[in-house]
């Protein structure tokens, strides 16, 4: 009887380690096109639900509420609408993001610019890249000159309390440098809500978050694209927990004519395409909007003050420069490799 009771002991213990104790996590894994780009999601969770409909439902309302310059009914559409009037009155949320891009604007000595928005209509890039160029033509120099006259931070009235906000008239905010990475904030924030969710990545066009942990228990690993081969990666970071990474390149949207390549990161100081001597850049940080605002800033300003700028910040980076070279902070190295 004694050897009958442990032998039973034994096999529930093995049960328990090997059933029990290891809790079946339900995956949700989506794939769709949201705020102009490719969203993937990929949510661990105790339950069995599907989290893609609320995960897609907030990033959509994010674009047609916030920030979509297009979506008349969006934040931002309404200050430009508004611009040369009054200031009118913004949510919290809306005033915050604002004001963080006036911060980081003013710290970049105006890499980050987030009143170009006559500058990059002009361009036109957004809507031409990837297709054949055939439409393409390069700005008229005077009309760059005067759509350049209406950007800069000076141009924007945020109220101390961040609730109002006014435009010089003419000047028309644009804040694709920074949607993607708000967004990964905002998933963030959802994720953390559900007690279900115990790990996920999320992928908004460039950029990644990580969140929790994976279900074997193993490390985040996530892909940096190599600029010069968008169908390869140069390598992969690898991170525990939650993180943010995003990429700015100039493979990303860009027309070529006559063999010069056109892409969608404007330097503020000329109205052009930046030509800082890199091909892409990678921040990373715990914060979605910093990763975000520092790739476009870094990429403008190039590797040296790039390198400057995001360590002021705390974030990690990663520099290609156009010759192929790769430039990177310490953190960065520790978490990179080829695996
Ligand atoms: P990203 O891919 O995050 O580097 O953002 C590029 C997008 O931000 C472009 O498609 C434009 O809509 C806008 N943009 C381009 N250059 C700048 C800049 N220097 N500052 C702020 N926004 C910019
Ligand atoms: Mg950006």
């Amino acid at each position: 009887m004694k050897k009958f009771f442990a032998v039973l002991f034994s096999f529930l213990m093995i049960l328990s380690l090997n059933g029990c104790g290891k809790v079946q996590l339900g995956l949700t894994s989506h794939t769709d096109v949201a705020m102009g780009t490719v969203i993937n999601l990929k949510i661990y969770s105790t339950d069995n639900k599907n989290y893609a409909e609320e995960v897609m439902g907030l990033l959509r309302e994010l674009e047609e509420k916030e920030l979509s310059v297009r979506a008349g009914s969006s934040e931002a559409a309404y200050v430009n609408a508004n611009a040369g009037s009054d200031a009118v009155p913004v949510s919290a949320q809306f005033g915050e993001l604002i004001g963080r891009c006036l911060e980081v604007g003013d710290r970049s000595d105006g890499a980050l610019d987030v009143t170009l928005g006559n500058v990059v209509k002009l361009w036109n890039i957004d809507s031409l890249a990837g297709g054949e160029a055939v439409d393409f033509q390069l700005p008229d120099e005077s009309a760059l000159e005067s759509a350049l006259a209406s950007c800069g931070n000076d141009k924007i009235g945020l109220s101390e309390e961040r609730d109002q906000i006014s435009l010089r008239a003419d000047t028309a905010l644009d804040l694709g440098a920074v949607g993607k990475g708000i967004a990964l904030d905002r998933v963030r924030a959802y994720l953390q809500e559900q007690d279900g969710i115990t790990g996920a990545v999320i992928s908004v066009g460039g950029s990644v978050l990580t969140y929790g942990s994976k279900p074997d228990g193993t490390d985040w690993k996530v892909g940096i694209t190599d600029p010069f081969d968008t169908g390869k990666v140069l390598g992969y970071l690898t991170l525990a927990g939650t993180h943010c990474i995003s990429t700015s390149g100039d493979y990303e949207r860009y027309v070529e004519k006559d063999g010069v390549r056109y892409h969608h990161i404007i330097d503020p100081h000329t109205g052009y395409p930046a030509r800082s001597g890199l091909s892409s850049v990678t921040i990373l940080s715990e914060d979605g909007f910093l990763s975000d605002a520092l790739s476009t800033a870094c990429f403008v300003l190039g590797s040296e003050r790039g390198l400057t700028l995001a360590t002021e910040y705390g974030c990690e980076a990663l520099f290609v420069t156009t010759e192929g070279e790769l430039l990177m902070t310490e953190g960065f190295r520790q978490l990179f490799g080829s695996k």
